[in-house]
């Protein structure tokens, strides 16, 4: 509802009432209570989930788009000039309410509309925004489809879609003809499943977020068919919140507790540390899994290092010369022993703490130092020693392709950095754990660009 003057009145009414000269007069005099409604930007940097609530439609024109919430739980998106955005940034703040005083009543966009309102508001300069208390008026809005009318969507006018489902298997990031992009599967309560496609510019949306085994809401998606399967993308205006604040959540939880996960078998499935560990204890053995975690603690118990001699695999011994030389009691000559890491290490996910063990590979992956130079030419050959640029590593996310051992120890044997976009802001009100899992860039070599900090 907005209420046109003092009096109540659909805006969409007045649409179907009014010729548009006259609801031009009408629109100077329209006056709502509205409250800004969540976050969805695509500007690097900005992932405090929930606190923007405005994102760019990159059409034709760049428009800046919010969309407000009144009181009835009915949406509706206003429109400004993007070029104004550092204007709207002073009036407007996400998730507060105001009243907002001469905006234009538009049609609502034909093409991909977010809401089902047929009007939207244009909002320039002589608009007059009242910040009020309003605790009636809802912080969200989400108007989920059922599944069964998801192809009805794939058609013009293609209205987006908020979709409420669980996570249940998560793809590593993605580079696909230069395009950065993760997959999500995700299932709903009739068991129905849907991959959804996150663009480069939503990856932040996924960040630092419990997603896997969680119900998420996803909002504003981009409804595909491929093949016969019902396919979904992010948009700009796409937010994902995990276990949304809705009264109906706990139902939803209770639903989904009795639907068993859709993991995809096969090597591509990434699978949470717990799920590794569940599987390989039941009567389904398998051997090879891919998760995604991150190392928390490197064990200074062990040695972080070995070198074997090429001839014979013998250990070699370290002799201090000019520069550290590794050689073999049995063979003398040029050639040099092999130096190879092998780090243990704690690795968490969202869903437990693990001990692992990096083997050459994935360590030099995620160090992008190869051991050798590691002991020589950075001078680190005491190999109880954690090297700072070992230690470094800690916090970075990654898919790991792991196998487990008889004593649920991990063996890491191949290993990418998940990438990402934006580093986070540390947030000083979230738990350890969670902070443990911000993702830090290395200090050097690093294949990512890095981004300004905010
Ligand atoms: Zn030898």
């Amino acid at each position: 509802m907005i209420f046109l003057g003092r009096k109540n009145i659909d805006v969409s009414r007045a649409f179907d009432h009014c010729n548009q000269s006259i609801l031009y007069s009408y629109c100077f005099s329209i006056t709502a209570t509205f409250s800004l409604n969540f976050a969805a930007t695509f500007q690097h940097g900005l992932h405090n989930d929930s606190v923007i609530n405005k994102w760019i439609q990159r059409t034709k024109t760049e428009d800046l788009c919010y969309l407000f919430v009144d009181e009835q739980s009915d949406a509706i998106e206003a429109v400004a000039n993007s070029k104004d955005e550092a204007y709207f940034n002073e009036k407007l703040k996400i998730q507060s309410c105001y009243i907002i005083a001469e905006c234009i009543a538009k049609p609502a966009r034909s093409y991909n509309p977010v809401v089902s309102h047929k009007a939207s508001l244009r909002l320039g300069k002589i608009a007059v925004f009242t910040p009020v208390d309003n605790n009636k008026i809802p912080t969200y809005h989400f108007d989920f489809a059922p599944y069964n009318i998801l192809e009805e969507r794939t058609t013009k006018p293609r209205r987006l879609t908020d979709f409420i489902a669980r996570v249940d298997e998560l793809k590593p990031v993605e580079n696909r003809s230069g395009k950065l992009l993760r997959k999500l599967t995700i299932q709903d309560e009739s068991k129905n499943t849907i991959e959804i496609t996150f663009w480069k510019e939503k990856l932040p949306e996924l960040e630092d977020k419990p997603l896997l085994g969680n119900i998420v809401a996803i909002t504003a998606t981009f409804v595909t068919k491929y093949m016969e399967h019902i396919q979904m993308q992010s948009t700009d205006a796409t937010t994902v919140t995990v276990n949304p604040p809705i009264p109906q959540l706990k139902d939803y939880q209770n639903r989904f507790s009795t639907i068993p996960r859709c993991v995809a078998s096969g090597p591509s499935a990434t699978m949470t540390l717990a799920d590794i560990l569940a599987r390989n204890t039941s009567q389904n053995k398998q051997t090879r899994f891919i998760t995604e975690a991150a190392i928390t603690e490197i064990d200074d118990q062990h040695t972080w290092y070995y070198t074997k001699c090429k001839v014979c695999n013998k250990p070699a011994h370290l002799q201090h010369g000019h520069q550290p030389l590794f050689v073999c009691e049995d063979h003398k000559g040029p050639e040099e022993a092999n130096i190879m890491y092998c780090v243990n290490a704690t690795i968490v996910d969202q869903t437990l703490n693990a001990n692992a063990v990096f083997f050459n590979e994935p360590m030099t992956m995620l160090l992008n130092i190869d051991c050798k130079d590691m002991v020589i030419k950075h001078q680190n050959t005491n190999p109880r020693v954690i090297p700072d640029k070992i230690l470094a590593a800690r916090g970075i996310m990654c898919s790991m392709n792991v196998t487990m051992k008889n004593d649920g120890k991990f063996v890491v044997n191949k290993l990418t950095k998940c990438q990402t976009l934006s580093p986070n802001t540390p947030d000083p009100k979230k738990p350890t754990k969670q902070k443990q899992l911000q993702l830090q860039l290395p200090p050097d070599d690093d294949v990512l660009p890095k981004k300004p900090r905010h």
